[in-house]
């Protein structure tokens, strides 16, 4: 038997579904903390979803599947006008739908989503599904993915939901799913299948079994600056799978010129232009900054739409006249809106900065939302936005190392240039795991014993300084390369 989660990593890939099922309890599958978040927040719109169906009966998970299929097939007959979870079993295929509504000319099929917007891989999900009730004699009129909208402000401009009708792409698609099935079913009896990387790695989601079916080789194509899934799926197709392999003439960015440069010759590329580069970081005192942000599926804080990023904490880091560094940071406590006192620390601890130093433009589109948020405080956030200046492009522009591997990420940049500064001491490595300790922290502090919280905060603290402090040795490194 496939579930219809089965399904859709088969949709994705044979090899993928293979592991899943074959090796369940391979170290790729388990969870860290952003994926169970993830799954929270949709289990969460999953509930809220359903509050807008009265007097749905609800397929309990807890019982087995064949009881679940009964449970719904007892429900359907009692006349029950609304199902949650309704499950049925065809031809080796199991569904669980999120919520099914008696129509008079039939059953409406509805696919709760937690995205902001209906995707292309919804309507193989719902197919699958529209094809196990017609084999158990469900007509279905109608078949809508329910997600969420994007235009939605909290607490009460316009609705959480958008509902897509999905009809016609899935009726145009329904016919193959016998087919796939039996061959996702086949697949699964025999030995691990023998499919190519391509782009199909990427899409929908990245697959967790990147690291065993992906060369490692830096020389590797997927490694040129500037080839995402898609380039490098076409670059392979061109039997192009090494960086070498490239024509001579091939077009291409100036810094994956400058990174096939550093690769033939093994060594640190540095262009004269660096120095002129460098002259707008000359100004003093010079700020660094970093957010974390928190960004939630249904939104907490006023005006936020869902997914929406909202700063949650800083690290700030200013330069002395004695050429030494002081240090400021703040990270939210509690449920309430922390954005009007990132956004007061924030004017506070900048006021005296000439230019304030950033790695990406993410900084900025930050502040401009705090600007938005705190509306009190916006003509000096406006003020701190016109200080602000990107190193990230002056490295990519002026330098390349071979251990860049590709990126112009700080984490890629820094153990090449900066070798002093590392991550690897931290418990928090990346963006996203500090986004959801953080979430974490602010929503459900009571449900985290006191010691851990005091833990995760410090950890939490220690990630963003480690980048701001990353980001003034860089420029140190920098200056000396341009000296
Ligand atoms: S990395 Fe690609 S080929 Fe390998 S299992 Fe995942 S999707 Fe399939």
């Amino acid at each position: 038997m496939i579930t219809k989660t089965d399904f859709m990593y088969g949709w994705q890939c044979h090899k993928l579904l293979w592991w899943r099922r074959h090796e369940p309890d391979a170290v790729e599958l388990q969870p860290d903390r952003v994926l169970q978040d993830l799954f929270d927040q949709g289990n969460l719109v999953g509930a809220l979803a359903r509050e807008r169906f009265a007097g749905g009966v609800l397929i309990r998970h807890e019982a087995s599947r064949v009881e679940r299929v009964r449970l719904t097939a007892d429900a359907i007959v009692a006349g029950a006008k609304v199902v949650f979870e309704g499950a049925f079993i065809a031809d080796g295929v199991f569904v669980a739908v999120d919520v099914l509504v008696r129509g008079d000319e039939g059953w409406h099929l509805i696919e709760v989503k937690s995205a902001s917007g209906q995707k292309d891989q919804h309507i193989p999900d719902a197919a699958v599904q529209a094809w196990v009730l017609s084999r158990n004699g469900i007509v279905l009129s109608r078949i809508d993915i329910m997600h969420l909208n994007r235009a939605y402000r909290h607490p009460d401009v316009g609705d959480l939901f958008a509902r897509t009708d999905v009809s016609a792409d899935v009726t145009r698609i329904v016919g193959e799913m016998p087919e796939l099935t039996s061959r996702q079913l086949q697949v699964l009896d025999g030995p691990l299948p023998d499919v190519r990387i391509g782009r199909h790695c990427f899409e929908p989601y990245d697959c967790p079994f990147m690291k065993r079916c992906w060369p490692q080789d830096p020389h590797h194509i997927s490694r040129l600056y500037n080839v995402g899934p898609v380039k490098a799926a076409g670059y392979m197709a061109a039997g192009i799978h090494r960086i070498d392999d490239l024509a001579p003439d091939a077009k291409l960015p100036w810094a994956a010129r400058r990174q096939l440069r550093a690769l033939a010759s093994r060594r640190l590329i540095v262009e004269p232009t660096l120095t002129g580069a460098l002259d707008a970081f000359d100004a003093g005192p010079l700020g660094f900054l970093d957010f974390e942000t928190v960004s939630r599926a249904v939104p907490v804080w006023p005006e936020m739409a869902p997914w929406q990023h909202a700063a949650a904490q800083f690290s700030y880091h200013e330069s002395k006249s004695d050429g030494t560094y002081r240090h400021a940071a703040h990270l939210a406590e509690g449920p309430q809106d922390a954005r009007p006192l990132v956004a007061e620390r924030l004017v506070e601890e900048t006021r005296h900065a000439v230019r304030v130093v950033t790695y990406s433009a993410f900084e900025k589109t930050q502040i401009r939302a705090l600007a938005a948020a705190v509306p009190s405080l916006a003509v000096e956030l406006r003020a701190l936005e016109e200080k602000l200046i990107d190193l990230l492009p002056v490295v990519r522009d002026n330098v390349y190392h071979p251990d860049f591997l590709g990126s112009f990420s700080l984490k890629s940049v820094l153990p090449a240039l900066v070798p002093d500064v590392t991550h690897s001491d931290l418990v928090i490595v990346n963006g996203l795991t500090a986004s959801v300790e953080i979430a974490r922290l602010l929503f459900v502090a009571d449900r985290i014993p006191r010691d851990e919280r005091q833990r995760v905060r410090k950890d939490l603290l220690d990630y963003c300084e480690r980048d701001t402090w990353g980001t003034v040795r860089l420029l140190e490194v920098l200056r000396a390369m341009a000296g």
